[in-house]
């Protein structure tokens, strides 16, 4: 009996994701014999499906839209960040016990920690553009690193209201056009929204109130240089790319699943970007 370990992104589609192509490299690099692949998960298959996972032959998974709340809600264990969001994108088996975390967070943490060391020594107001899933992981992010006031800012203000209710007093909410009110606070400014990706209109915000010393990030990666950080670096800002979040994010499952924590380094980063070139 063979005792290779399987992990595989889960969701519905999983065609477009990129997490087999990081977590391969990791499984070459440090010669593992594991096996990472794609398995789709019908919505009207993935109560039975995560349930049971252990059926599935997987050690365990990523998951990706439309599960990850409903697959939250079937774990017996979850981290504190899968727990403050109601959702998770990495899952394992644990003695039976279905184990879930949310590293969605970390990755942007370990994205600025690496591109901008000190980035969050001084504390302050965060600007958060957006209220969908990746916003929620951010806010829960900043507000781990001390970061308050956050402001979450979104064209559907219910959806950022949503937000601050489940975080708390830290976290406010506005309308898009309330933005340059809290733009000169901000410490970090994050672009959580789909705008300025490849085939959505552009974000188009005025910068002019920001302080120099802010960090400006975006959590859109294709392309790698959107128009906000573009924008950002020309009036001084310290600016950096969204791509490491994914990168970061497929650490941990990576060594829940195959026992070594890898590390992302510029081969990886290249073998993603000649990936996302080749894809244009
Ligand atoms: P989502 O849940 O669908 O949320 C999309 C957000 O964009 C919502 O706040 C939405 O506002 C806003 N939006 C969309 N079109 C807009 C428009 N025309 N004008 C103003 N706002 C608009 O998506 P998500 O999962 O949070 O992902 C958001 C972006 O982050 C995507 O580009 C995704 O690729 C990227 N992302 C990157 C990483 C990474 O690892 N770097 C991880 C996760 C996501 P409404 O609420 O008003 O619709």
């Amino acid at each position: 009996m063979t005792d290779l370990r399987r992990s595989a992104i889960t969701g519905w589609p999983v065609a477009q994701s990129r997490s087999p192509l990081i977590q391969g490299y990791w499984l070459k690099k440090h010669g593992i014999a594991g096996d990472y692949g794609r398995v789709a998960v019908a919505p009207e298959d993935a109560e039975r499906f995560y349930r049971d996972l252990a059926a599935s032959g997987l050690t365990g998974c990523n998951v990706t839209v439309p599960h990850k709340e409903l697959a939250a809600s079937l774990c017996d264990w979850l981290d504190p960040a899968a727990t403050a969001m109601g959702a998770v994108n990495t899952l394992w088996l644990d003695n039976g016990r279905l184990c879930g975390a949310n590293t969605d967070g970390l990755g942007f943490l370990g994205n600025l920690d690496e591109a901008a060391p000190g980035w969050d020594k001084t504390k302050g107001a965060a600007v958060v553009l957006g209220a969908g899933g990746a916003a929620r992981a951010i806010v829960w992010a900043l507000l781990s690193r001390g970061f308050a006031p956050v402001h979450v800012i979104n064209r559907t203000e219910e959806k950022a209201k949503a937000i601050a209710d489940h975080f708390g007093r830290d976290v406010v909410a506005h309308a898009w056009d309330k933005l340059g009110t809290v733009l000169g606070q901000a410490r970090v400014l994050v672009n959580t929204t789909s705008l300025g990706m490849m085939g959505k209109p552009a974000l188009d915000i005025d910068l002019s109130g920001l302080p120099q010393d802010a960090l400006v990030t975006d959590a859109v990666y294709v392309p790698l240089e959107t128009g906000l950080l573009r924008a950002a670096r020309a009036r001084g800002n310290i600016a950096v790319d969204g791509l490491g979040m994914l990168l970061h994010q497929a650490v941990n499952g990576f060594e829940r699943w195959f026992g070594f924590r890898p590390e992302v380094d510029a081969e990886l980063r290249n073998l993603i970007l000649a990936d996302l070139d080749a894809a244009k």
